[in-house]
């Protein structure tokens, strides 16, 4: 972090900054020039809060040299880490692409079993599924919440794939105890309370990009997971708000790289609620593929056209086939 100081500091106020600074465990490297004095904090700047600096009468202004994040940071942990979930293990971060599928939100014991069945017969290693759905609507379908956790358990006994499903509220994480990843989903992304509670637990955590929040901010919250102990965090780009309206959201396929560059830690694509729309999740898919995601979570349907939360962007069978599909040729030809 460097800091300039204004011209007019006086002696006596920056040495007493410097050791207040200094008091933190963080080296303070005065450079003295005729009309102003700059300082370089060195050491661990993480947890110094640049508005506190800025506050204090003699600063002039600040800038960080070094992300504000720690333990998410690729400088402090240079290899990928790998997410393993559920009892078996299943990897993600190693360099596959793990496929995570299924309804946007379970409807019955019969449909969300028989999706189970499909999507692992055609590859998926973890099976998607909302129980508690946050919804713009209070008066649209808000999932079948404790009996759809039940539900994604039973499927669970039936087909060994490890389950996925979101969580809204620290007041159902009991409910949550058999569930392999706990999804954080975009509008809670911020909800910072929640974020502490679930880093005091081992689970692996699905961390999703909130619809207008930076990659740095998705990362500091990352790093409130992952400050209270739980390093199980994967990280997913599912597109954001910008003025473009075609598509639900834009997906900001930069993400993945960037997000690679400055973390270890894995990242999905959720090509589904990205688009909206169905006939993009393949080209989106691919592209996720070749520019390095860790993995990809889709929405597959039974029957999308009756789907009770986010038909449109919801594969069938069929489609979900030709999906992995061209991403098994596409991985050959890369
Ligand atoms: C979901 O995965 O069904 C979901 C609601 O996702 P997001 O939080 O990304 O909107
Ligand atoms: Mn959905």
């Amino acid at each position: 972090m460097i800091v300039i100081l204004k011209q007019n500091a006086k002696k006596e106020d920056i040495e007493k900054f410097t050791k207040q600074i200094e008091a933190k465990g963080i080296k303070v490297s005065p450079m003295v020039g005729e009309h102003t004095t700059i300082l370089g904090f060195l050491g661990d700047t993480t947890r110094l809060d640049m508005d506190d600096i800025m506050a204090v009468d003699i600063v002039e202004s600040v800038r960080r040299v070094q992300e504000p994040f720690k333990n998410a940071n690729r400088k402090f942990h240079p290899q990928d880490t790998v997410v393993r979930v559920g009892k078996q293990g299943v990897p993600i971060g190693d360099g596959r692409l793990a496929v995570l599928a299924g309804p946007c939100s379970v409807e019955s014991e019969e449909q969300i079993i028989m999706v189970a069945k499909e999507v692992k017969r055609l590859g998926a290693t973890v099976l998607r599924g909302g129980a508690f759905k946050p919804r713009t609507s209070p008066y649209s379908f808000q999932g079948m919440q404790a009996d759809g956790i039940k539900l994604l358990l039973e499927a669970k006994k039936e087909t060994g794939l490890p389950i996925v499903s979101e969580l809204m509220s620290i007041r159902h994480i009991d409910l949550f105890a058999d569930i392999d990843i706990i999804q954080i989903g975009a509008r809670n992304m911020q909800n910072f309370e929640l974020l502490k509670e679930i880093g005091r637990c081992d689970k692996p955590v699905l961390l999703k990009r909130g619809l207008a929040n930076t990659m740095e901010e998705l990362l500091m919250s990352a790093e409130y997971i992952m400050a209270e102990g739980n390093q199980n965090v994967i990280l997913c780009e599912r597109g954001i708000r910008t003025f473009e309206t075609y598509t639900r959201n834009t997906l900001d396929i930069t993400a993945v790289p960037v997000i690679k560059k400055l973390s270890h830690l894995p990242i999905v694509v959720d090509p589904s609620h990205a688009s909206g729309q169905s006939w993009l999740v393949e080209p989106l898919s691919k592209a996720a593929a070749v520019i390095g995601a860790d993995g990809l979570i889709i929405e597959v349907h039974n029957d999308p056209k009756h789907a009770l939360c986010d038909g449109a962007q919801s594969l069938d069978f069929g489609q979900f086939e030709k999906v992995m599909g061209e991403l098994k040729q596409l991985r050959e030809t890369v």
